[in-house]
């Protein structure tokens, strides 16, 4: 009729639809999760508005996102009952690029040159494409909308190309649908056909499961005298625990969910929620599993945080979140001002995920700690689970190797059974002592048995008994704890009495004595040690070696030794 106008696409918009019609986009069923995102938005400005405006004439009893297919036509519609548009608005919004960003992300893209494969897309993730993103599976879409109390409703199509048409309907429900004929090829690949209730189900599982509104999807039931009748179900679970105050949430709520995002079937040791108001506002729900999962130490090991963007998933595994050393931890961060489109790389260099990923740091650790107090038995299996995976974290943190010290424990000659903390060592030690001493080792019983150990034995001194590899690697770099310095009784001269390791002078025989000896076991020994040198420090067994205070740690010159270096 004489009421469709045509218009052009603004000239940004016509790029980005061809990136879009091209897909740029190696995963297409994201499309999805922006339209859902759309409709739930439009949904959250409907409720805002009729807040304000009490006036206003809208329909909010039963607000909704329900998925309509047409398998004959292959059409997929994606409905909402919320604020909708004015023809103005959809001219304005869906026919032109109003946000700054898309300018420059296109120039961007022109003068890289990258308007092809990953990088494209990596940097198309810095800014949204949401609606656009229909056409990566549609070979047209139309969008039928009515503003929340206006009378009249306008239907936008196209077919991604330069154009599109705008005409006025007569009577549409409240809200928008948004209709997209599906592409042909799809149709084949059972994965990506989105008339498929089973495809359509699992998409909004992985990314809009928490979104607070329902999802409903028209599926069909076949009674058993053959009857087939269709009725609407609610797709997604809706339950958005992390932006629920704590106290509002059962402990059975969190350990479902839990179990929902880490696929464990044991309950957590700790759940850990988080919010933080003001310019970055986000809100996280984290959980310290009770068991190591079994990739725990392979190097490409899944993280456990998924990030959300305003309810809407965006990625699992996201290493942004959390250091290497706490990859053990699972949860959902939701953050309320990134774009759904973030990629990895832009969350690494993004100031404010820093700054939230070390107040996450801060708050896991504070867990650790307060677990230590309030629910020691899960501590201790926490330790026994996770405690050489947080050690990395001495290593690769020191800005935060304090606070991993502080809810470290270690084996000691102080217990044979129970571990102890530095605080507790540092406690026992008092005044006189100015180290914390150490021997690393491969078990227990080879430190025990050592003859480093003779003297302190015999002192009565406590030394801490480090079986773990990774001990080896942070005790030299962190140093010291509370002003005490770690110090391996295996190395270079030991300080027993504060002056001197040759001190008890009296006592000591004349060595030239043993000069003979020396100079026999030095000729005898010259391709093993370095040096043969009188010790105190023994007290029964004849002889010991010792590493220089600045040799490699064994287990390093294993490694390279391996490394046939
Ligand atoms: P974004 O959601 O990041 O703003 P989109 O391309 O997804 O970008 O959508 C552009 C705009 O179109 C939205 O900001 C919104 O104003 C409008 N819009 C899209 N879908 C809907 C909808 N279902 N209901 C109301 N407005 C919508
Ligand atoms: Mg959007």
């Amino acid at each position: 009729t004489a009421q469709i106008e045509t218009h052009e696409f603004q000239a940004e918009a016509r790029q980005l639809l061809q990136l879009m019609v091209h897909s740029i986009y190696s995963n297409k069923d994201i499309f999805l999760r922006e339209l859902v995102s759309n409709a739930s938005d439009a949904l959250d400005k409907l409720r805002l508005e009729s807040f304000r405006d009490k006036d206003l004439d809208a329909d909010i009893d039963d607000l909704r996102i329900d998925l309509e297919v047409d398998r004959v036509a292959r059409t997929l519609t994606v409905r909402d009952n919320g604020i909708g548009m004015s023809r103005d608005e959809v001219v304005d919004l869906i026919g032109t690029i109003a946000k700054s960003g898309t300018a420059e992300l296109l120039r961007s893209l022109r003068e890289a040159k990258q308007a092809d494969g990953a990088a494209a897309s990596e940097l198309i993730g810095q800014f949204g494409v949401g609606f656009y993103s229909a056409f990566m599976v549609a070979d047209s879409v139309t969008l039928v909308t009515r503003k929340a109390g206006q009378a009249e409703a306008v239907r936008w199509a196209s077919d991604g190309t330069g154009t599109y048409t705008l005409e006025p309907v007569a009577d549409a429900p409240q809200g928008t649908a948004v209709t997209l004929h599906l592409k042909p090829e799809d149709a084949e690949d059972h994965l990506h056909d989105y008339t498929a209730e089973s495809v359509l189900r699992e998409i909004v599982r992985r990314y809009s499961d928490f979104v607070t509104w329902p999802i409903r999807l028209e599926v069909e039931r076949t009674d058993e005298d053959g009857t087939t009748t269709r009725e609407w179900e609610t797709v997604n679970s809706r339950k958005a625990l992390w932006a629920r105050p704590k106290d509002e949430v059962s402990d059975e709520e969190y350990r479902e969910f839990y179990k929902h995002i880490s696929h464990d079937w044991l309950d957590p040791l700790r759940t850990i929620s988080v919010r933080a108001e003001g310019t970055f506002e986000y809100q996280a729900l984290l959980f310290l599993p009770s068991r190591a999962p079994a990739d725990l130490y392979y190097r490409d090991a899944k993280r456990g945080v998924q990030l959300y963007v305003k309810r809407v998933f965006i990625m699992d595994n996201c290493e942004a979140l959390v250091p290497d050393y706490l990859r053990f931890v699972k949860g959902v961060v939701d953050a309320q001002d990134l774009s759904l489109n973030v990629s990895r790389e832009i969350l690494q260099q993004d100031r404010h995920i820093q700054l939230m990923r070390r107040r996450l740091v801060k708050k896991v650790l504070a867990e650790v700690k307060a677990m230590m107090s309030d629910d020691r038995a899960n501590y201790d299996t926490f330790w026994r689970e996770f405690g050489s995976v947080l050690k990395e974290g001495l290593v690769e943190d020191p800005d935060n190797s304090k606070a991993i010290l502080d809810v470290a424990s270690f084996a000691s000659t102080h217990d044979a059974e129970e571990p102890t903390t530095l605080r507790d060592y540092v406690e026992r030690t008092g005044e006189g002592q100015d180290h914390i001493y150490y021997l690393t080792g491969a078990s227990r019983s080879m430190i025990e048995n050592s003859p480093h150990m003779e003297a302190f034995r015999a002192k009565g001194l406590e030394v801490l008994v480090l079986t773990d590899p990774i001990d080896e690697f942070w005790v030299e770099q962190v140093g010291e704890y509370e002003g005490k310095t770690f110090q391996s009784i295996a190395k270079g001269q030991v300080d027993l009495d504060g002056d001197g390791e040759d001190s008890a002078e009296a006592d000591k025989p004349d060595e030239s004595e043993f000069d003979a000896l020396r100079e026999w076991l030095s000729t005898a020994l010259a391709d093993d040690v370095k040096e043969v040198r009188l010790s105190s420090r023994l007290t029964s067994s004849p002889a010991c070696l010792v590493g220089d205070t600045h040799d490699l740690p064994p287990a390093l010159v294993r490694m390279y030794q391996q490394a046939g270096q």
